[in-house]
């Protein structure tokens, strides 16, 4: 309970330092146009904060695309719930539950997501892996008993090898069976557990943002704690993209003054960021996060954080993911195979970023040029 809470606390941080960015604009700045800036924010949805700030002619109309962008929030995260069930729905916890029993029919949303992250997960050599939903329980566990516990040198301990070894027996993604025909997804063997906590909440956000795109709602952007979705340029007569804050590793996430690290502007492209900050605790002087690498099965130490700016959110949470757990070069390398923009924050405070990403930094002197300002 205290971690949820510690983390709405730091995501909601992140929204406010979002909202207050001069690249998002206010209502003061925008005399020119028939339309308005209008925000909201709901906090009951993958145990994080979504805020959508968006332009409409009238507030009614926002409201309208507001609640329809609440509702479809709500049912994605029942389906891609693995902690609790709900009545008349089979979601990831149902799959979970009948690992090795029989196959589970469920909602093409399921499906969907499924099947892209199965096949990013493939791609990414295992790196990013859905099916290794009993090591991430292990360290979830420790997480939740030493939740809080985030001051220095922290009274929090840590998982044996041999526990978290023995947690890899059931981890196979192949015995993950997608049956697209039946409907169906069933874990072959007793024991596997999917956790898809790697790429559910930013694929929810593209979809959700495709489809109240498709319904009229034009100039917005969604947030989702660190999954941001932009969809055209702000309807404020003035500024032809969003500025998108990336926090900064280093500033304390529960204060809200706390400057981005830089700004990122961007147009119907995602901004997803990966980090060690948001849910932790400590271990002495080590920070034990939430991304685990599957070749050591201990939290990924090579940087603070890492942004990926691509034009699907879904992709984007994977790879920041898969980003954090593999060496630069090999990162670096695939994210231009890719076509997509990346930046890394070292923890020495070293950033680098790829060559596609400086003009849409506003602090690193490429943004200026490109908005014209
Ligand atoms: P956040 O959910 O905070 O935005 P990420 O998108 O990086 O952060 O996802 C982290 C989550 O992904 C973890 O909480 C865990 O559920 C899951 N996860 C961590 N490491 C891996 C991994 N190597 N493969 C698959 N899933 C992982
Ligand atoms: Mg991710």
């Amino acid at each position: 309970m205290k971690r949820h809470r510690l983390r709405r606390l730091c995501c909601l941080a992140l929204a406010l330092a979002l909202a207050a960015l001069p690249g998002c604009g206010g209502r003061e700045s925008v005399p020119q146009t028939e339309y308005t800036r209008y925000t909201v924010q709901f906090y009951d949805t993958f145990d994080t904060v979504i805020q959508v700030i968006g332009y409409t002619e009238t507030q009614e109309e926002f409201e309208g695309y507001a609640d329809a962008i609440h509702n479809r929030f709500i049912e994605l995260s029942r389906l891609y719930d693995r902690f609790y069930e709900y009545t008349g729905i089979n979601n990831i916890r149902t799959i979970n539950l009948n690992a090795g029993i029989q196959p589970v029919e469920v909602e093409e949303e399921i499906l969907d997501m499924l099947e892209f992250a199965k096949e990013w997960c493939e791609k990414s050599d295992g790196r990013v892996n859905i099916a290794m939903g009993p090591v991430l329980e292990v360290w979830h566990g420790y997480m939740a008993a030493y939740a809080g516990t985030t001051v220095e040198p922290g009274p929090g301990v840590l998982p044996t090898q041999e526990e978290l070894e023995a947690a890899t027996a059931h981890t196979d993604l192949s015995k993950v069976i997608i049956d697209r025909e039946a409907g169906t997804v069933f874990l072959e063997e007793e024991g596997m557990m999917l956790d898809v906590g790697a790429v559910a909440k930013g694929y929810a956000a593209q979809v959700v943002a495709d489809e109240i795109y498709e319904a009229g709602f034009h100039s917005f952007i969604i947030s989702a704690g660190g999954n941001v979705v932009t969809k055209d340029p702000p309807l404020d007569g003035i500024r032809d993209s969003w500025g998108i804050g990336i926090q900064d590793p280093f500033a304390d996430p529960n204060d809200p003054s706390a400057t981005s690290l830089d700004v990122v502007f961007v147009e119907n492209l995602s901004v997803v960021t990966s980090g060690d900050y948001q849910r932790f605790y400590m271990v002495g002087d080590r920070r034990i996060h939430h991304i685990i690498d599957p070749e050591t099965l201990q939290p990924a130490d090579r940087y603070r954080s890492l942004t990926i700016v691509t034009d699907d959110s879904g992709l984007g949470d994977f790879l920041s993911t898969c980003l954090f757990v593999m060496d630069y070069e090999e990162g670096r390398a695939l994210a231009e195979e890719l076509g997509v923009e990346a930046l890394w924050v070292f923890p020495d405070g070293e950033v680098t970023y790829t060559d596609g990403l400086l003009p849409m930094l506003r602090d690193r002197g490429g943004a200026t040029a490109a908005i014209g300002q």
